[in-house]
């Protein structure tokens, strides 16, 4: 439920709300806004509560409109939160207004192989490096990660290169060591409903870019990031990576790009598209990653590797580096022509 007060609403008036808010047994949160004060009730509230709360609340000065949220998540919801969410990292502005890469191998392999993409990528022009020290992968046998030693080699380019960096945590008590050294904590897709990552992951207070899990529905996903924003971590960032494929014979996942003006819609988080995963062959990346400039994408995450025939994981969905430019290329006269900055 949202309340929206009217226009100079007092403190006493919206404190007001609280009060019967919070005798009816709910936490109420101010959601100061521009020119107005809304307050929400980021729980579920059973059908007698709502309906005996909107009468009371409806009854009092200063009240414009009580609305009935029928979405079950609050906080990521835009009717929570109308105006857009601008994360900025360093000196990168992710959401609307802009549009930003984010690039790198799969797996940081080497200190070598790691300098090398970064140097790549900064020269075509991304301002995020990307890199898995933790991996999550089907098969225990194959590469794991570097584990610590991945996330060090993370933080001594990224200081080098001064780009902004991003890796993947895949448990809740990973959290602290992996924010570290990392400037954007990653959560996988298979990780999207790992509850207690979620959790850390929001009280570490870092940005938190969060994959869609492959099966996940839009409101599991804006569920998943509820958990993360209900920890007081504003600064969560969508991806959508593909989804299970009816066909695995063509493509790794089916891109849901369908899902980027849809969240577009529903939430005011930022919402990046991963065609690497999304599509898991090289040659369908560029143009799944135009369409998502299209569709309405904040940006991009790709795979890139100095030599993708050696990767140690993922090689058949990396780009080169002569590939990684020409879409960085591509990208960014399409994203002056839908009117972004990149
Ligand atoms: C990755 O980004 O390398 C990765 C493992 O992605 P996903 O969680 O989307 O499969
Ligand atoms: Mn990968």
């Amino acid at each position: 439920m949202i309340i929206l007060m009217r226009l100079g609403a007092s403190a006493e008036q919206i404190e007001a709300v609280c009060a019967v808010i919070r005798d009816h047994g709910a936490d109420p949160l101010v959601l100061p806004g521009e020119d107005r004060t809304a307050v929400g009730i980021p729980a579920s509230l059973n059908a007698d509560q709502r309906a005996n709360l909107e009468a009371a609340i409806g009854a009092l000065e200063g009240v414009s409109k009580v609305t009935q949220t029928s979405r079950p998540y609050k906080l990521a919801s835009r009717e929570f939160h109308p105006e857009p969410t601008i994360i900025r990292v360093k000196n990168v502005a992710i959401g609307p207004g802009t549009f930003v890469v984010m690039g790198g191998p799969c797996s940081v392999e080497s200190e070598e192989q790691f300098a090398e993409a970064a140097q790549q990528v900064k020269a075509a022009g991304a301002t995020v490096l990307r890199g898995g020290a933790f991996k999550p992968r089907t098969s225990p046998y194959a590469f794991q990660g570097l584990a610590e030693e991945g996330l060090k080699i993370i933080k001594k380019i990224g200081d080098e290169t001064g780009l902004v960096t991003i890796s993947e945590v895949m448990s809740g008590d990973l959290v602290p060591l992996v924010a570290k050294y990392v400037d954007i904590l990653q959560i996988g897709a298979r990780s999207m409903q790992n509850f207690p990552l979620l959790i850390e992951a929001g009280k570490s207070g870092k940005p938190v870019f969060l994959k869609r899990g492959p099966s996940a529905s839009i409101d599991e996903f804006l569920l998943a990031a509820e958990y993360v924003l209900s920890q007081g971590n504003p600064n969560v960032i969508l991806c959508e990576r593909g989804v299970m494929p009816i066909d695995r014979g063509y493509t790794r996942n089916t891109l849901d790009l369908a899902a980027v003006p849809v969240l577009k819609e529903y939430t005011h988080l930022p919402v990046i598209v991963d065609p690497s995963h999304g599509t898991g062959v090289a040659r369908y990346v560029e143009p799944m990653a135009k369409a998502a400039v299209v569709a309405g994408a904040d940006g991009l995450m790709v795979e890139m590797h100095p030599n993708p025939k050696v990767a140690l994981s993922d090689g058949s969905q990396a780009l080169t580096p002569p590939q990684f430019e020409r879409l960085m290329g591509e990208v960014k006269r399409l994203a002056d022509f839908v009117g972004l900055r990149s």
